[in-house]
């Protein structure tokens, strides 16, 4: 699946949003206070359009998503958009980091599917 690119005109006001949109939890994550989907993804809307909030975030903060490359997280928490907690990988690096810690965790790898 393509990924609608995100584009950015006025990066310093799109990072007040996050500021405003987002609180930090004990563990150091931007908790999304916006609009989640039912995986629990942040939606941020720029312009017309939503993206996913982390993926905004990845795009203001450490720079543009190169194609086909999703933006996964380190803390597996879906809604956090802290930058430093986002890291850029594919498909298969997604199933094999979401299967690794299903493993630790003792649940069943299909639940790794729907992420993205
Ligand atoms: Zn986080």
């Amino acid at each position: 699946m393509r990924l609608k690119k995100i584009h950015i005109v006025n990066p310093e006001k799109v990072k007040e949003q996050f500021y405003g949109k987002t609180f930090i939890n004990s563990d150091g994550c931007w908790i999304w206070k916006g609009l989640l989907d039912r995986i629990g993804y942040g939606w941020f809307t720029l312009g017309k359009e939503d993206f996913k909030a982390h993926r905004v975030s990845y795009t203001v903060f450490k720079g543009e998503i190169p194609d086909g490359m999703l933006v996964l997280h380190t803390c597996d928490n879906p809604s956090c958009c802290n930058p430093e907690h986002l890291w850029l990988g594919t498909q298969k690096d997604n199933m094999k980091d979401c299967a690794k810690k299903e493993r630790l965790r003792g649940m069943n790898r299909n639940s790794c599917k729907e992420k993205r």
